[in-house]
């Protein structure tokens, strides 16, 4: 088999709105890459527990739906990754300020992340992908072929996230967007279960000074040397 045969899997980890998953998607494209959203498919767990109205910080509680849910995904002709939740199309609905805090109160139990680690490591067993999360480098794979720690200032991540939201009509302040993210940074990085942090041999990229283009060409380049750097060994 020759080399480039083989999988291929980049590990992109940060804070929100660090533009994570808009980068990982365009690099993943260009690559002819699977693009995996972790992201979203906590944000599925979180949706499920608001709809039986159990509490998202009570792991009993939590635990005790998981057997029952059935969530898949798929994606859709223009690449987007489409979130099922018992056959239902929730990809929408996942993507409120509410689930965003939702999914950062389950993903901080341990039994919720045992429950989709297989899930994850799969997609990059099977295929070729670009993986966006908070643990990916770390826990799910760590032993990916790059790993990138994706960041930027908070004033940049809060601006970029209220954007996104005004263009879906929600009428969020810069002042709450702000302080939403600025708590889900410190629960997603001092939880005890894969908490958000750099793995050793992440590359990090700092995206507060550049534009999305840049960002994606700086992703994209260092995909391309590591290629190239397997390939030649
Ligand atoms: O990336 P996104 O903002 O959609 O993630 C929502 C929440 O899901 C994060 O705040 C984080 O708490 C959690 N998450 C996680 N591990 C991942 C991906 C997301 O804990 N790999």
């Amino acid at each position: 088999m020759k080399l480039s045969e083989r999988v291929f899997s980049v590990a992109i980890d940060g804070p929100a709105g660090a533009g994570k998953s808009t980068i990982a998607k365009a690099v993943a494209a260009r690559c002819g890459f699977v693009y995996v959203d972790t992201g979203a498919i906590y944000r599925t767990v979180g949706l499920a527990v608001r709809r039986e109205e159990r509490d998202p910080h009570d792991p009993g509680a939590v635990a005790a739906l998981l057997p029952g849910l059935d969530i898949s995904f798929d994606y859709g002709a223009d690449g987007a990754q489409r979130m099922h939740l018992n056959g239902e199309d929730v990809s929408a609905a996942i993507r409120t300020p509410e689930m965003s805090m939702y999914a950062s109160a389950v993903s901080a139990l341990p039994q919720v992340r045992a429950f989709l680690l297989e899930m994850q490591r799969d997609m990059a067993r099977r295929q070729s992908v670009v993986m966006d999360g908070r643990d990916i480098g770390t826990v799910v794979l760590p032993r990916a072929d790059l790993k990138i720690f994706l960041t930027a200032s908070l004033q940049a991540r809060a601006r970029r996230r209220l954007a996104e939201l005004a263009a879906k009509g929600d009428r969020s302040t810069y002042d709450e967007v702000a302080a939403d993210m600025a708590r889900r940074d410190h629960d997603d990085a001092s939880r005890a279960a894969a908490p958000l942090r750099a793995a050793e041999d992440a590359v990090t990229v700092d995206t507060s000074d550049m534009t999305l283009e840049e960002s994606i060409g700086a992703v994209y380049n260092l995909v391309r040397r590591r290629m190239a750097e397997r390939d030649g060994k």
